[in-house]
C-alpha cells in the first residue's frame, strides 16, 4: 500500500517545481493528519485519495463531487465513472468508515477496475463514501457513537426516497438523514439516468459478526442469484468462512452464505442505498417515479471482530475485485 504511494510522490518530486512541491507537501501532510486512524492496517485517508485520482489523472475517467465538508474543504466524497454511458456496474464501499477492507481492496485493485472498464463495461465507482467516519474509524459521519439509536446516521439512508413498508403510498421518511446523505443519494438518481445499474457491488464488514462473512442480495434476481453465491466462493477461497445458514442479527435467515429475503420471507427493505438501487418505484419531490431497477445489488459483508485479520479481509475483498469479468458475465446470463 506505502509502495504506490511513495511511487506517485517520486513522480510528482521528479516532474513538479519547487513550488508545486511545496504545496503537494501541505497537502499532504492534511489530508494524511496525526487524527488518522490507522491502527487496524488501513490505508490513510490521504494515501487512498491519491489513489483512487489515478482514475481520472492517469487514466481518463470522469471524476464528480459528490459532497464536500464543510467544516473540512480538504475531505470530499467523489465518484469515478468512464466516459460512456450504458447499463454499468456500480461499485461502493466505504459506506461505515468502521469497515476499511473495501476500500483498501479497490486500492490494492484499482488496475483490475480499469482493465475490467477498458473491456467496454460502463462502470460507476464510489470506493469511500464515507471518509469522515473512515479517518476516525467512526461508523457515521456525525458521531463516534456506532449504535443508531444515539444520533448517527447513514451515509446511504435512503428512507427519504423509499415508499412506505404499508402501502408504498408515500415516503418511508420526510427528508434525508443528513447533508452527505442527500448529496450521496441526489448523485446516485441522478447517474442512475445514463449508468443505470446492470450489477452493483456494495462493499461492507461487519464487526458483530464471529461466524464468518455473508451476502446480501437484492434486485430483481435477489433469490438464488449466481453472483452472491460466486462472492461466497470467494470469500471462502480467501480464508473467510462463510455463514452457510442460521440468522442474522436482524433475524434474517441466511442460505447458503446468502440472504435475499428479510425476516418475514419478503423483500429486504432496509432503507439502504442498496435498496434504493434495486426500487423499482422511488418518490422524487414527493411524486413517485421509477426507481433505478437494478438487476442484482450484491453486499459484500467479511467479518471485522476484534482480532480479524485486515489482511486477509483485504485480501478476500480484494478477490471480489479482481474478479469483476466473471461477476458480470454470471449476470449477465441472467434471463
Ligand atoms: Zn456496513
Amino acid at each position: 500500500m506505502r509502495t504506490w504511494f511513495l511511487l506517485v510522490s517520486t513522480v510528482l518530486l521528479a516532474t513538479t517545481s519547487i513550488t508545486a512541491f511545496a504545496e503537494d507537501a501541505v497537502a499532504g501532510s492534511s489530508v494524511a493528519g496525526a487524527t488518522d486512524y490507522v491502527a487496524d492496517g488501513r490505508a490513510p485517508l490521504g494515501e487512498l485519495a491519491q489513489r483512487f485520482a489515478e482514475l481520472d489523472q492517469r487514466h481518463g475517467w470522469s471524476v464528480e463531487t459528490v459532497y464536500t465538508y464543510p467544516d473540512a474543504p480538504d475531505l470530499q466524497i467523489k465518484a469515478w465513472h468512464t466516459r460512456d454511458p450504458g447499463p454499468a456496474l456500480w461499485v461502493l464501499s466505504g459506506i461505515h468508515g468502521e469497515e476499511p477492507a473495501g476500500p483498501n481492496a479497490i486500492a490494492r485493485e484499482l488496475e483490475a477496475v480499469v482493465a475490467f472498464a477498458r473491456s467496454g463495461v460502463p462502470v460507476v465507482i464510489l470506493p469511500l463514501c464515507n471518509p469522515k467516519a473512515y479517518r476516525h474509524n467512526w461508523r457515521y459521519p456525525n458521531t463516534a457513537e456506532r449504535d443508531w439509536k444515539k444520533g448517527g446516521y447513514s451515509v446511504g439512508d435512503a428512507e427519504y426516497l423509499l415508499p412506505d413498508l404499508e402501502q408504498g403510498l408515500t415516503p418511508r421518511d420526510t427528508q434525508a438523514a443528513g447533508p452527505e446523505t442527500r448529496a450521496l443519494t441526489q448523485f446516485v438518481l441522478r447517474l442512475v439516468e445514463r449508468y443505470p445499474p446492470k450489477l452493483v457491488l456494495d462493499l461492507h464488514e461487519d464487526e458483530l459478526s464471529t461466524e464468518g462473512g455473508y451476502i446480501y442480495s437484492q434486485g430483481r434476481h435477489a433469490d438464488a442469484n449466481p453472483v452472491g453465491a460466486a462472492v461466497g466462493e470467494l470469500l471462502q477461497a480467501s480464508g473467510i468462512p462463510l455463514r452457510r445458514s442460521g440468522q442474522t442479527r436482524f433475524g434474517e435467515t441466511i442460505v447458503d452464505g446468502v440472504i435475499s429475503r428479510d425476516d418475514r420471507g419478503g423483500p429486504i427493505r432496509d432503507g439502504s442505498i442498496d435498496e434504493l438501487f434495486a426500487a423499482t418505484d422511488v418518490f422524487v419531490d414527493g411524486r413517485k417515479r421509477r426507481g433505478p431497477t437494478a438487476e442484482s445489488v450484491i453486499v459484500v459483508e467479511t467479518p471485522a471482530f476484534a482480532g480479524a485479520r485486515f489482511d486477509q479481509r483485504v485480501a478476500a475483498q480484494a478477490a471480489v475485485v479482481r474478479n469483476l469479468p466473471r461477476l458480470w458475465s454470471l449476470n449477465d446470463a441472467l434471463p
